[in-house]
């Protein structure tokens, strides 16, 4: 290796967008990994539906994202430029629902990944596998494989290592001590797009879902579908509303208003008239079985009040009780701060040492939001410090 080389840490999405940005602008790319194949995590998210970007008009887009940073950096390589670029990797994407964008059905994700692989061997990107992150400082990064300890001179190092959820795809978020020895300011790791721990009741009703319902904790809210699973809930809005429940103690108190278009007045008029209350919550206001259900671990005595009822139908509380195990969540929270880096995702304290990915302190929704923001924040380093 020459001294002018780019190392990059970590092969997910974040690091190999990164490398494909240096290299095609000819520099020279070397990608260590500590497994021993690239983009695991990045696999797994193909197991699950490869919600890669969303179709959403980019002014709604890029307010999913809370940071101002990570918004501009999403504006500069955002959704269409996504789309364009899987087209240029002869990857071609369809609408899926809610706006949602796909790889088209005769694309796996494994190969969507070895069409972005081959294009990097084709640029020249060196891999290397088995290689683990120990260290670095000023000048060298310290790797370990299994011939022993290695140190390397880099020209630029970019961190890349993800999240700390789901460890066997090698995201064990191990850097977190390593750059927090160091002066950098990394706020905690926690559960994001977690699903909720609750009251025993509700485990039930597992596999169960609820649709077109209005989940909200206080002044927030988000309607879409929640499923009940052993331990709890799981579902967009859930997902939705992990940020604001974060920053408050467990246990919360969260609403479900399972029918959201109609008024609670209105309801009470429907459950006032002469017909059996079961046979208005079915025929009349068409309540799912599942939200019947709900309604039914209600008490007898509260089931059978028709204001009462009335309420809990608008505002049916659910206790939830803790997130989530990290390891089990889609993404997390937290990483390296913003207020610890410059404009260019480089750390304020080691000149030429920059972060992307998920390891960086930002958050998003499902919904392909989470690989847009990894993408972005790739294209932005390799871009702007090329060009540089
Ligand atoms: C079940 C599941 C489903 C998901 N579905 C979607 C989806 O549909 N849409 C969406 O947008 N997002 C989805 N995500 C989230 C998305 O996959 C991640 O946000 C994304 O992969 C993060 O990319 P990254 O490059 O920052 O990090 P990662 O993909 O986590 O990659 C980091 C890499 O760094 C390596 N590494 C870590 N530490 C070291 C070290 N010390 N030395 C060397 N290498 C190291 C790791 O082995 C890993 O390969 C899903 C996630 C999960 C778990």
């Amino acid at each position: 290796m020459n001294q002018t080389q780019i190392i990059i840490i970590g092969a997910g999405p974040a690091g190999l967008m990164a490398a494909q940005e240096f290299a095609s602008r000819g520099n020279e790319v070397h990608v260590f990994e500590q497994n021993k194949a690239a983009a695991r995590k990045f696999l797994v998210a193909g197991n699950g539906g490869f919600n890669l970007t969303h179709s959403e008009a980019l002014e709604d887009f890029i307010h999913k994202y809370e940071s101002k940073e990570i918004q501009e950096i999403v504006r500069g390589f955002d959704n269409q430029k996504v789309i364009q670029w899987l087209a240029d990797l002869g990857i071609t994407t369809y609408v899926g629902s809610s706006g949602k964008i796909f790889p088209t059905k005769n694309f796996k994700p494994i190969q969507v990944l070895k069409a972005w692989l081959d294009q990097l061997e084709d640029l020249g990107v060196i891999f290397h596998f088995e290689h683990n992150f120990l260290d670095f400082d000023d000048s060298k990064v310290y790797l370990k494989n299994k011939e022993g300890e290695l140190s390397l001179k880099y020209a630029k190092l970019i961190l890349a290592m993800g999240g700390g959820s789901w460890k066997k795809t090698g995201s064990d978020a191990k850097w977190v001590e390593t750059l927090a020895a160091k002066n950098i300011e990394i706020t905690p790791l926690q559960s994001a797009n977690s699903g909720y721990n609750t009251e025993e009741k509700f485990h039930q009703l597992q596999g169960q879902y609820l649709k077109n319902i209005q989940l909200s904790f206080g002044e927030y809210s988000k309607i879409g579908e929640i499923v009940f699973t052993k331990y709890g809930i799981e579902g967009s809005p859930v997902y939705y509303l992990n940020r604001f429940t974060r920053i408050h103690e467990f246990p919360q108190k969260l609403h479900i208003d399972l029918k959201p278009n109609l008024s609670e007045t209105q309801i009470l008029e429907a459950l006032s008239g002469p017909d059996k209350i079961s046979k208005v919550l079915k025929s009349k206001l068409k309540l799912s079985t599942t939200a019947i259900n709900i309604l039914k671990t209600l008490d007898k005595e509260s089931y059978l009040d028709v204001q009462n009822l009335s309420k809990m139908i608008k505002n049916f509380p659910i206790d939830v009780l803790s997130f989530r195990p990290l390891d089990e969540v889609i993404s997390t929270s937290g990483g390296v701060a913003f207020s610890t880096m410059n404009s260019n995702l480089e750390l304020q304290n080691f000149k030429n040492v920059y972060c992307v990915g998920e390891m960086i302190d930002w958050e998003a929704p499902t919904g392909g939001y989470l690989l847009q923001a990894c993408f972005s924040t790739g294209f932005f380093v390799g871009n702007t410090i090329s060009s540089s």
